[in-house]
């Protein structure tokens, strides 16, 4: 998928990775799904969808094991991006969750390491326990998740904060908040958001404009939605999905391209923020 503007996105470095990846949450916890995931992980990967999400918090490390288990013969491909739980936010603590996520991972080096959300963690201490990381080649990139514009300015405020590549944010047709402030605050800087619970945990509602739109493409509403999150200038997005058939019609949303008319018909279901709303999170 790289190499062309329409799939993907550039990292402060000018590091272009994938614009659309795969979401884990909520995967790698049934043994009786296993199969079926394993299956969906590995149909994306040969979709292209390389860039694959994961967390700590994710089944306790379930997700990541499932990513080792279900990817581990495909590791060079991908791009991997994990997350360290608020109360490891120390230098000490990020470091030593790293090594955990990396053994459960069954690699060497975590592609992005993400700070999961704010919550009494140490800033300054996770920017140098995360630059550590870096210098010893046990992470390429480091970012923020659920950091709201606030948060940034605090963040970019500290020492090496500016080292950001990205922020992770809950962002989708019917979570437009980001879209006032946050959005152009990270543009403005080079930096990309990643968008997460692109088709809002599949509680988009029925009817109405996305499923119009959808019946007159000949597609479904989930790619509706997916379209216009990927049409988004700096955004990209990770929908988790465990049914194969869910993976295919992600991976098409990407040629699916909305025209003028589409978008303002959304935008009259869907309003663009107006003010500052604060960033929701799921
Ligand atoms: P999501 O990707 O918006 O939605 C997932 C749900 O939508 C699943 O039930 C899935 O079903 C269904 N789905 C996906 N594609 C579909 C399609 N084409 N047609 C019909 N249904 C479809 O929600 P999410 O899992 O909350 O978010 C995605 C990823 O973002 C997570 O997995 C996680 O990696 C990350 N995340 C991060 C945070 C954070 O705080 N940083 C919070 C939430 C999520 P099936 O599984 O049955 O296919």
């Amino acid at each position: 998928m790289a190499g062309s503007d329409q799939t993907t996105v550039t990292l402060p470095t000018g590091e272009a990775i994938p614009k659309l990846g795969q979401g884990t949450w909520e995967m790698g916890e049934r043994p009786n799904a296993r199969k079926g995931e394993i299956a969906a992980l590995r149909e994306g990967v040969e979709l292209g969808m390389t860039l694959i999400d994961t967390a700590e918090m994710y089944g306790e490390g379930e997700s990541e094991k499932l990513i080792a288990e279900a990817l581990g013969d495909r590791r060079k491909e991908l791009f991997i991006v994990s997350k360290v739980y608020p109360h490891n936010g120390s230098e000490r603590g990020v470091q030593a969750a790293c090594e955990r996520s990396l053994k459960r991972l069954k690699t060497d080096r975590i592609d992005l390491y993400l700070l999961h959300w704010r919550g009494g963690e140490n800033l300054e201490g996770v920017i140098a326990g995360f630059e550590k990381l870096k210098d010893d080649g046990k992470i390429r990139h480091w970012g923020v998740s659920n950091f709201d514009t606030d948060d940034m300015e605090e963040l970019f405020s500290l020492d090496g904060g500016d080292a950001c590549a990205t922020d992770q944010i809950l962002f989708n047709v019917a979570r437009r908040g980001a879209e006032f402030d946050l959005l152009p605050w990270l543009r403005e800087r080079g930096m990309p958001a990643m968008a997460y619970s692109p088709v809002d945990h599949a509680r988009l509602p029925r009817g109405g404009v996305l499923e119009k739109i959808a019946a007159a493409r000949g597609v479904s509403a989930f790619q509706v939605a997916l379209a216009w999150v990927l049409q988004q200038p700096q955004v990209f997005a990770i929908p988790k999905a465990a049914d194969v058939a869910h993976v295919r019609e992600n991976r098409a949303a990407l040629d699916l391209h909305l025209s003028a008319d589409e978008l303002a018909d959304i935008d009259q279901q869907f309003k663009p923020p107006r003010s500052k709303r604060s960033l929701e999170m799921l």
